[in-house]
């Protein structure tokens, strides 16, 4: 069994826009399943010669969820399926409530959670890092899904916990 690596937060944060930045340029894909929406969310990957499942959870839509619902749905498949999670926060936005109400969701888990500090395109949101911290996460790195920056900071940490 391959580990599982389980990309969750709240939207539009940049989950997919990590999913397809890891998939696509960083790692070589060498097998696909059919994911339940239009977006890709599953690809099995490998970094560093480690391979590994990448799941994008928030690419699972339940139709007219409200938002509790949805996240809580992410949540326990990072939960019961993954090693590892990664979870996106933005930047630009900080600490939001929906991010708080995603981490009261993992905390259940006794799983490695890095935050991934998404959309630090520019030094100046280098900071907002720090807001993070009181989450009490295994790691916390600062990464941009457009530009790429962090993300094979990231993906070391990740297969350190395989
Ligand atoms: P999701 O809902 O969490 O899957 O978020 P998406 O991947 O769909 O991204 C939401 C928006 O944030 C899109 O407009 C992305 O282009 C944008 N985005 C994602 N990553 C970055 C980033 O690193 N920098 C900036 N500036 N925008 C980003
Ligand atoms: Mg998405």
């Amino acid at each position: 069994m391959l580990p599982i690596v389980a990309i969750v937060g709240r939207p539009n944060v940049g989950k997919s826009t990590l999913f397809n930045r890891i998939v696509e340029e960083r790692i070589s894909i060498t097998d696909d399943l059919p994911g339940v929406t239009r977006d890709r969310i599953y690809s099995k990957a490998t970094w560093l010669n480690r391979e590994f499942r990448l799941i994008d959870t928030g690419g699972i839509e339940l139709t007219d969820a409200p938002f509790l619902t949805e996240i809580k749905a992410q949540a326990e498949i990072a939960i019961n399926e993954a090693d590892v999670i990664i979870f996106t926060v933005d930047a630009k936005d900080g600490l939001l409530p929906g991010d708080r109400d995603v981490m009261a969701m993992l905390y259940n888990s006794n799983k490695p959670i890095i935050i991934a500090v998404n959309k630090v395109d520019n030094p100046k949101y280098q900071e907002a890092i720090y807001d993070f911290y009181e989450f009490g996460a295994t790691h916390v790195i600062n990464i941009s899904s457009v530009h790429g920056t962090g993300i094979g900071d990231l993906l070391d940490e990740v297969v350190k916990h395989f």
